[in-house]
């Protein structure tokens, strides 16, 4: 409810509303105007409907303020308000920040800020019960805390990082900095988490709780609610409009007290935000990549904690990974903006042996199977002894390309530049529910075709499938191993079909939860996945993991291939050995000299960071330079290229002092998706905000000549994945 004082200042004599609505076209991008009907309260941050043009449209409130320079007779009366939706002063401040930030229209961040309306307002289901008396008692809640902490006796290294951390906060050189937790995987990272939320707690603040990935938000629940018990709630796309508003309510009346989730829960509307803890920090998930804002959650939570420190308050910023991202660690160790804290051992002080199998020589050796001779062994050994492994392969559907073997025509799709994935009828294991029946598909625009039985271009009928994927994995498994069950985790088998029978986008089922919880409860031995089972996951039974094809992320083409590669086997690799028994890892590549596979192997991660760093300088990329993509999409590529072309030419001649150094245009890495053409254009500079501002406004000088009519423009500051 609206406090009493906002409704008896100044506000009440308001009479004009600043509104920014929600319209997605340059000329809406400002403020309007707006008359305040007598009897209704509106104040800034608050979400309402207002008349524009023929159309009521929604809108968030900027300002209210008594005069206005417009002519009043001209004005419109705001229609209608929702009184449950303000967007609190700080996460208005926030979004405001967001816009600048990531150049992008208000509106979108306003959005961003906060929750979407459910269609039935009125009516919230409240998810977990509402808190009884004796919960809400913020020292019996205390007391149950400390309860359970007492159960557990933190390792050394554990209780360290949590005497610094809390410590640091009263030195005031160390206070205001962020921290990064470099902790290896096993070594306890959680714990040292939940300490410091309820040290927080403790003094009555709330805590955020960031995980990379919606399959990781079960996992971290189970444990803090097992923890924090009512207090803590986890929000992520997965849940209904309607369940992430009753959170957010609750979160801004002060009924919980831990947010747990992936991204957006940074916008967790807590007024004593007194913790955010970013968990695998590294991963490019805590990028928005696709919609805008295109925000990264470190900063957003570095400026929501500069906001608290403004206004005369503290807020923690603990930032973990085993394998810290190579600019976070930079900023660690050289820039002086984090403070670092190491975990250098295993809970269980056991590290897992990791073998390199090289693929060239297997296949030398006759052996055409996708397991290499000894890890099939030794993966049968672990099982029979009645142990579990993990199978790892980043990519869905069962074979990557299908070709005419007469004329060596590839089917590809008619929208996108991309050859078009085999999925197979599947049936081998119970994950397999949603896959029938085979097609081709096209992972960039959801296209799927008929598997042809004849090739279009020669109508030979020799086809033939290359390429492995997920799919394939499972198919191989349920042959080589066929006395265990297997299940799949991936795009594919953790979509709900909806009523109609397509399938949705949006996990909008508990199947992650499910798949997780089936393997957890030894009802499947082998577990085959994606990225989402690549990071965090914690099985004690697991012994065995096997990277499929540690190829795949060397040659994506991006700057990062080979941070992401040492991250992804590190990760990969921390899933297996936890608990008792001694963990295996086999990475099978067709480049076993690679120094970012050699190093992966060793764990080695101060001796990667250094040969990287040194790399990154030589070839101008982050920490050490700026990276600017401006990146044109539009159904007609002429149009495109010469607009990039005119862009160009502009830069070039701002560009006196040569502070800025230009690359294109060219073709993006998939250079058509959905039927739109993409080319971009690459800017370098060492200094972040002199780049920002001169593509700002070399873009801006374009658009004055040029309206840039039905082209797409997006821009990325230092991406996170190849464009
Ligand atoms: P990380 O996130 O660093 O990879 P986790 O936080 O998942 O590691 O911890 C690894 C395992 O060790 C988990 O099963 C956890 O329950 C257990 N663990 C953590 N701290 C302790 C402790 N102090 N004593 C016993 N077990 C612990
Ligand atoms: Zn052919
Ligand atoms: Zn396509």
């Amino acid at each position: 409810m609206i406090a009493l004082d906002e409704i008896l200042g100044t506000n009440i004599l308001h009479k004009y509303a600043l509104v920014c609505v929600d319209m997605q076209a340059d000329f809406a991008n400002r403020l309007f105007t707006y008359k305040i009907p007598q009897d209704m309260l509106v104040v800034p941050g608050m979400k309402l409907e207002v008349p524009f043009g023929r159309k009521y449209i929604n809108g968030f409130v900027l300002e209210t303020t008594a005069e206005t320079d417009v002519d009043s007779k001209k004005l419109k009366f705001i229609f209608n308000t929702y009184q449950d939706y303000i967007i609190p002063a700080d996460l208005l401040d926030l979004a405001k920040w967001m816009s600048q930030q990531y150049y992008t229209m208000l509106i979108h961040c306003l959005v961003c800020v906060s929750p979407s309306v459910p269609k039935k307002p009125a009516k919230l289901p409240i998810i977990a019960e509402n808190l009884t008396a004796q919960e809400k008692n913020v020292s019996q809640i205390c007391e149950n805390i400390s309860a359970k902490e007492n159960e557990i006796t933190l390792s050394l290294e554990q209780t360290q990082a949590v005497q610094k951390i809390l410590g640091w906060q009263k030195v005031p050189k160390k206070q205001k900095m962020p921290i990064l937790l470099h902790g290896v995987t096993g070594s306890g990272k959680t714990e040292v988490y939940m300490r410091i939320i309820s040290d927080v707690l403790k003094q009555g603040k709330q805590a955020i709780m960031l995980v990379p990935e919606i399959a990781l938000t079960y996992q971290v629940v189970q444990i803090f609610t097992e923890r924090f018990g009512k207090l803590a709630v986890f929000t992520h796309s997965g849940l209904t409009a309607q369940e992430r508003f009753a959170n957010w309510q609750k979160a801004k009346n002060g009924e919980i007290s831990v947010m747990i989730g992936p991204r957006s829960a940074i916008f967790a509307p807590f007024d004593k935000l007194g913790a955010i803890i970013i968990d695998e920090e590294h991963e490019h998930t805590y990028r928005q990549s696709e919609l805008p804002p295109k925000f990264d959650t470190k900063e957003v939570a570095l400026q929501r904690k500069k906001y608290i420190e403004q206004n005369g308050g503290e807020c923690l910023l603990v930032m973990g990974s085993a394998t810290p991202l190579l600019e976070s660690y930079y900023n660690a160790v050289v820039a002086e903006k984090f403070s670092l804290i190491t975990m250098q051992n295993r809970i269980n002080e056991m590290f897992p042996t990791v073998n390199i199998v090289d693929m060239r020589k297997e296949l030398a050796a006759g052996n055409t199977s996708m397991f290499g001779a000894d890890f099939q062994k030794a993966m049968l050994q672990e099982l029979n002894a009645g142990r579990q492994a993990i199978l790892f392969l980043n990519r869905r559907g069962h074979s990557s390309f299908v070709s005419c073997r007469t004329c060596g025509h590839v089917m590809g799709c008619n929208n996108c530049s991309v050859n078009l994935t085999y999925h197979a009828n599947f049936s081998v294991s119970s994950s397999n529910v949603y896959e029938k029946p085979e097609k081709l598909l096209c992972h960039y625009c959801g296209v799927s075709v008929p598997v042809p039985n004849i090739c279009p271009a020669c109508s030979s009928k020799f086809i033939k499938y290359f390429g492995l994927g997920t799919q394939k994995i499972e198919e191989e498994v349920a042959k080589l191993f066929s006395g265990f069950s297997s299940l799949r985790m991936d795009f594919d088998t953790t979509r709900k079909r909806a009523d109609n029978g397509k399938l949705n986008n949006l996990n909008k089922s508990n199947s992650h939860e499910k798949i997780l919880a089936a393997f957890r409860n030894n009802e499947a031995q082998i577990l085959i996945g994606t990225q989402m089972i690549a990071k965090g996951l914690d099985f004690p039974n697991v012994t065995i993991v096997g990277i499929m094809a540690a190829d795949l992320s060397l040659y994506s083409g991006s700057f990062r291939a080979a941070e992401n590669t040492f991250q992804l086997i590190t990760q990969v690799s921390g899933r297996a050995g936890r608990a008792a028994k001694q963990g295996k890892v086999y990475i099978q590549t067709y480049n076993p000299e690679h120094y970012s596979i050699q190093l992966a192997q060793k764990a080695d991660y101060s001796t990667f960071y250094l040969q990287e760093t040194s790399l990154r300088r030589t070839m101008s990329y982050p920490p050490f330079c700026n990276v600017f993509v401006i990146l044109f999409s539009a159904e007609n590529e002429q149009i495109i290229v010469k607009a990039l072309q005119k862009l160009l030419a502009v830069m070039q001649y701002c560009n006196k002092k040569g502070n800025f150094e230009m690359f294109g245009p060219m073709p993006a890495v998939i250079s058509k998706i959905k039927k739109q053409f993409r080319w971009k254009l690459l800017v370098k500079s060492v200094n972040e905000e002199l780049l920002k501002q001169f593509v700002l406004y070399c873009l801006g000088k374009l658009k004055d000549n040029d309206p840039l009519t039905g082209v797409t423009i997006s821009l990325t500051l230092n991406p996170m994945s190849v464009e």
